[in-house]
């Protein structure tokens, strides 16, 4: 895999109005520095009102952030009231595209086929994926984390060119680490990013309670190549803290 960037992303879900997400990004654009922007490629995701702000913010400021979205839906226009399109995200110059996050899997009845729907959607639209995948306790306890997250990657890419699936970003998210304070050890997370790459060798990002004072260890491990922050992301001066516990 060529060389890239460790990504630290920000998944603010349903947090931050507009004038909260500007404010944030400025302070964070005070706490790193030049330096810092270099080592790591920093990818801020606002919930849809507040895309337009922050990228707003992005280009006056040239800042050297990706702007993401939370989720998408598959067709580009159409009557689906209440969901925005990968066309709308287009336009607001959002690169990235979370999907399948297990928010999305478990309180809104996102299966496996509707993650590959997003999935296809996004790449067809030049966008890129950062797809989510992770087993629930129940699964890791009975050994199934292995066959759980091999179902997910494989339905996700299910009718994807190799070519294209190859410029995809994974966020592994362990269900039971996700917003509940519990991290994987570095030794789970490496074991399953691994495991991950053996299926498909592309950047993989640890997501499941990272904080300021678990990161370092985290992103030390050779198979984590960012991670993808819930919680203290939406803290500027946290998250900061994470962007520069990735070792240099
Ligand atoms: C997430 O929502 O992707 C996430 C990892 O959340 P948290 O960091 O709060 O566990």
């Amino acid at each position: 895999m060529a060389e890239r960037r460790p990504i630290i992303a920000a998944n603010w879900k349903m947090h931050k109005t507009h004038l909260e997400a500007i404010q944030a990004v400025q302070k964070l654009s005070y706490l790193l520095d030049h330096g810092d922007a270099e080592r790591v490629e920093v990818i801020i995701c606002p919930p849809f009102t507040a895309l337009r702000s922050v990228q707003t913010l992005i280009d006056s400021d040239k800042l050297p952030y990706g702007l993401g979205a939370q989720d998408v839906h598959p067709e580009e226009r159409g009557a689906f009231t209440g969901e925005v399109s990968p066309l709308m995200l287009l336009a607001l110059k959002v690169a990235y595209v979370i999907v399948g996050h297990s928010e999305r899997r478990q309180l809104f009845g996102e299966d496996d086929v509707v993650v590959n729907k997003k999935l296809r959607s996004v790449f067809a639209h030049g966008m890129t994926p950062i797809l989510c995948v992770g087993e629930t306790l129940e699964e890791r306890d009975a050994g199934g984390t292995e066959s759980t997250v091999t179902q997910q990657v494989r339905r996700a890419f299910d009718g994807v060119e190799v070519s294209m699936a190859r410029s995809v970003v994974i966020a592994y998210e362990p269900v039971w680490a996700i917003g509940t304070g519990k991290t994987a050890t570095p030794e789970q997370a490496q074991e399953a990013h691994a495991f991950i790459k053996s299926l498909i060798d592309v950047p993989i990002l640890y997501g499941g309670s990272v904080k300021p004072d678990n990161a370092a260890e985290l992103l030390a491990q050779a198979a984590v190549d960012g991670a993808l922050v819930g919680g203290a992301s939406l803290d500027a001066t946290g998250f900061a803290n994470i962007a520069r516990a990735v070792p240099s």
